[in-house]
Parts: C-alpha cells; sequence; structure tokens
C-alpha cells in the first residue's frame, strides 16, 4: 500500500483506488471532501518549511483520528488532502455543521505552531451515491467545490453542483477581457459619492471598477473579482484604479480644486507581498498626491487570517498618512473584539447587516448601539446600501456619519461624476 512519505495518509493513487472498491462493496452514500489549507504558503515562507511541514502533520492526524465517519483519508500533494466520509444517516444540514466544527478545531490546531496566523480550511465538498464509479471525477468535482470556495469566510465548505460548472466557465471568459482591457487600458472606473450625514453634502467617493465586454456590455465585479483573485491578477486590477484615481486627483489639484478623499478596495491578495507598503506610496509619490486624498479599503476578513502581519502593514500605510477603512462590516463573522484591536480610520458597516437591522426594532437598537461603541472609540462609519429616505432618516438617528448609497447615486463614470459633483 502506498502512503504519503510526510503524513503516513494514502496517496492520491492509492485513494482512488482504496475509494473505488470501499463503495462498490458497499453501495451506500459517502461525501467526497477536498481541502486545502488557505495561505499555505505564506506559513511556509514566514515560518519555514519545518513548521510547515509539521502543521501538515498535525492536520492529517486530525482528519484520521476526528473525523466522524472518514473512511479514507489522503494527502494528494503540497496542502492538499481528500477525504471519503460515509453519511449514512446523516442528512446534509449536519454535514455542513459539522464541516464548521471541523474547521474551528482545525484553526486551532494550526495557530497553536504559529502564532497570530488562523488560516482558512477552504473545503469543497461531492456528495455521491453508493452508484459511483469514476472517482476520479468525483475528487475533481469536490476540487472544483473547494476552488469556488477560497476566500469566503462566510461559508463553511462550497457543495458541488452542476452551477460551478458555469463559474467555472465564466472565470475562463473573464480572464482574457481583462488582460485585454489591461492592457489597452480601458478598464472602467466608476465613482460613488459618500454624503455626510449632517450636511447632506459629498465628503468623499468611492473608486469601483467595470469591464466591458467586445459587445460593449458592462461587466459587474461580481463576475470577474472571484476570478482575478484566484490567478492574481486583482492586484493589477487595484493598482489600475490606484493609478487611475492618483491621476484623476492631481488633475483636480492642478486644475485649482481641492479634491475630496476617494476610497479604493485592496483585495487581500496584496499582503502577500513584502513591497506592498512601498508600491502603494511610490506609485502616490509619482503622481504627486497627498496621502490625505486617499482611503484604503479593506474587507473586514483580510483580519482574520495572519493579524500581526497585516496589522503592521496596515500600520506602516496609515503612518504614512493613508486613510485605511474595513470594509463590508457585519457581512461575515464579525467581532467587535476584532474592531477594538484593528489600526484603521474607518468602518463601512455592509449593505445586507444594514438592510438586516432597519426591518426591525430590534434591529435598529443593535445598530444604534454598534455605532454608539465605534464611535466612543474615535471610528468614522459609513453605512453602505442606504436606497430609501426612510432607511437615511433611521440610520441617520442611530447616529451614523456618513451614506453611500443609491439613494444619493449609484456608482458612476468619472466623467459624469466630475460633472455632477466636481465644481471647478
Ligand atoms: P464594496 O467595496 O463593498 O462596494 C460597494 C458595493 O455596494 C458596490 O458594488 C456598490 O455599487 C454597491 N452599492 C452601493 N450602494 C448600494 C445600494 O444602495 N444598494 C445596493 N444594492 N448596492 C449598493 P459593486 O460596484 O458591484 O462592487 C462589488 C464589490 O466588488 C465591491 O464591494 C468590492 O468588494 C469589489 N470591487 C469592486 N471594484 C473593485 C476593485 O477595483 N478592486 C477590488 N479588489 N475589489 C473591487
Ligand atoms: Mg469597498
Ligand atoms: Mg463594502
Amino acid at each position: 500500500m502506498q502512503n504519503d512519505g510526510l503524513t503516513g495518509l494514502l496517496t492520491f493513487e492509492e485513494f482512488v483506488s482504496q475509494a473505488g472498491a470501499v463503495i462498490c462493496a458497499h453501495n451506500k452514500p459517502y461525501i467526497v471532501a477536498a481541502g486545502d489549507i488557505g495561505d499555505f504558503h505564506y506559513i511556509n515562507i514566514n515560518y519555514g518549511y519545518d513548521v510547515g511541514d509539521a502543521i501538515l502533520c498535525d492536520i492529517a492526524e486530525f482528519f484520521r483520528m476526528f473525523v466522524p465517519n472518514a473512511v479514507l483519508c489522503s494527502r494528494t500533494h503540497s496542502d492538499h488532502f481528500l477525504l471519503l466520509v460515509n453519511i449514512e444517516d446523516i442528512d446534509s444540514e449536519r454535514v455542513l455543521r459539522e464541516v464548521k466544527r471541523l474547521k474551528e478545531v482545525a484553526k486551532d490546531i494550526i495557530s497553536k505552531r504559529v502564532k497570530g496566523v488562523s488560516p482558512n480550511l477552504n473545503i469543497g465538498i461531492n456528495f455521491i451515491d453508493g452508484e459511483e464509479t469514476n472517482i476520479v471525477a468525483a475528487v475533481d468535482k469536490a476540487n472544483i467545490a473547494r476552488r469556488v470556495g477560497k476566500g469566503n469566510y462566510n461559508l463553511p465548505c462550497v457543495v458541488y453542483s452542476e452551477h460551478l460548472m458555469d463559474i467555472k466557465e465564466n472565470s475562463a471568459k473573464i480572464l482574457p477581457i481583462f488582460d485585454d482591457s489591461f492592457r489597452n487600458e480601458s478598464i472602467r472606473v466608476y465613482l460613488q459619492p459618500k454624503i455626510s450625514s449632517e450636511t447632506q453634502r459629498i465628503i468623499g467617493a468611492e473608486a469601483l471598477s467595470r469591464l466591458v465586454d467586445s459587445n460593449g456590455n458592462i461587466i459587474p465585479p461580481s463576475n470577474f473579482i472571484a476570478a482575478l483573485e484566484k490567478t492574481g491578477k486583482i492586484v493589477e486590477l487595484d493598482f489600475y484604479v490606484l493609478s487611475f484615481i492618483c491621476k484623476l486627483i492631481r488633475k483636480w489639484i492642478n486644475s485649482g480644486i481641492e479634491p475630496i478623499t476617494i476610497s479604493f478596495n485592496l483585495s487581500r491578495m496584496h499582503f502577500y507581498s513584502n513591497t506592498l507598503v512601498e508600491d502603494i506610496i511610490r506609485l502616490t509619490e509619482e503622481h504627486n498626491v497627498p496621502p490625505q486624498y486617499l482611503e484604503i479599503e479593506v474587507t473586514e476578513s483580510v483580519f482574520f487570517e495572519a493579524q500581526e502581519m497585516i496589522i503592521s502593514k496596515v500600520n506602516a500605510l496609515r503612518d504614512y498618512g493613508f486613510k485605511v477603512s474595513v470594509d463590508d462590516f457585519g457581512s461575515g463573522y464579525s467581532s467587535l473584539s476584532l474592531i477594538g484591536v484593528l489600526p484603521v480610520d474607518v468602518v463601512k458597516l455592509d449593505k445586507s447587516f444594514v438592510r438586516e437591522s432597519l426591518k426591525s426594532e430590534r434591529g435598529n437598537e443593535l445598530m444604534r448601539g454598534l455605532i454608539n461603541i465605534l464611535n466612543e472609540i474615535d471610528l468614522e462609519i459609513v453605512c453602505e446600501g442606504v436606497e430609501t429616505k426612510e432607511e437615511e432618516s433611521i440610520v441617520n438617528k442611530c447616529g451614523c456619519d456618513e451614506i453611500q448609497g443609491y439613494l444619493y447615486d449609484k456608482p458612476i463614470p468619472t466623467d459624469e461624476f466630475e460633472h455632477k459633483y466636481i465644481k471647478a
């Protein structure tokens, strides 16, 4: 029997052969689960390969000993694992609950070896019945689901379905469109105003990107951000946007206009670069843009992993004079204790959180309480997704400083934005 030399788990070939035999012999429902450790290369690079190896052995041991009903476990390569789990008498909801629990335990195991780092386990699941004969295809499907869920901290795991194939095909179509637009400098940068609740005047804007297909149709970020994150091209996009807004702000300054602060989104992928801080500073200096006119939005989930490393980079960016905001707060596993340690200036309450809170009196209370706490520690608050006057009035009563939502404007092309909001 073939085993992986490091962890003692089955090799891929052995897994496939044994899984075929097990399923054929028992004719019961199973799941194939494919997992990998999020950002494992970061651990190897920063803590050394010995630590990386020790973590792989810990996780292997954990899978072997503590996953209920696991029949087979394999490490196929690097930090990639496969499990075959018997789910006879277990409904799919319980499977998902179990996965969530196991992920939490795995996080603890990893963070014991690397203080301050608690990476997410990415897990894809494929439900199979006792008739399944093509094990390699079943594993492929679990892996497709695993990749689709990468970086999404709100999901315990992704379950394979035919619909995921559409997402995969979409990625294949998007990348050439992005490459062309990047080369031709034709990525669109839209701006959405942020409005002061007190004065109802514009006090800033967020830059949001759009792609355009060959028929001239606008492609929204929901159709391309995930694909760009998976390939690392998101780094090119974000620097493109930053450079675009730097040129715009420089143009305003040259025309004697006092600029508003423009925020841009910085994907989590950037934080692996050792030159992130220098790269951002160099770009703004090239355009001679004072840092107070730029705000960097980082989604809250970024702070769940490698906290010390992220915090030190965010500190360096703030020390230089950029504002930093936590984006999408309230969309995932937000924690108030996290906000306490984050070196940020602004908290952007996610539109889903805002919408939910506005639905009930209790929700309003919760939002008021949260905003009070954030105000106490001198954080600016932006409420996203405000669409009606009524919502605005509730949000104002809760003490929110700034509003970004369709009530005032959608993200619009920059020339339209200048026409509406920037007075020469
Ligand atoms: P985000 O950074 O949270 O941006 C706010 C999103 O909320 C925008 O969606 C905006 O159009 C939408 N929004 C604002 N007000 C309302 C409202 O009242 N109602 C509704 N229904 N939606 C509202 P958009 O432009 O589709 O962008 C989606 C996400 O894609 C952004 O969320 C951001 O995370 C990401 N994104 C967009 N452009 C970039 C980029 O250049 N780089 C990176 N890394 N991410 C980007
Ligand atoms: Mg944002
Ligand atoms: Mg947001």
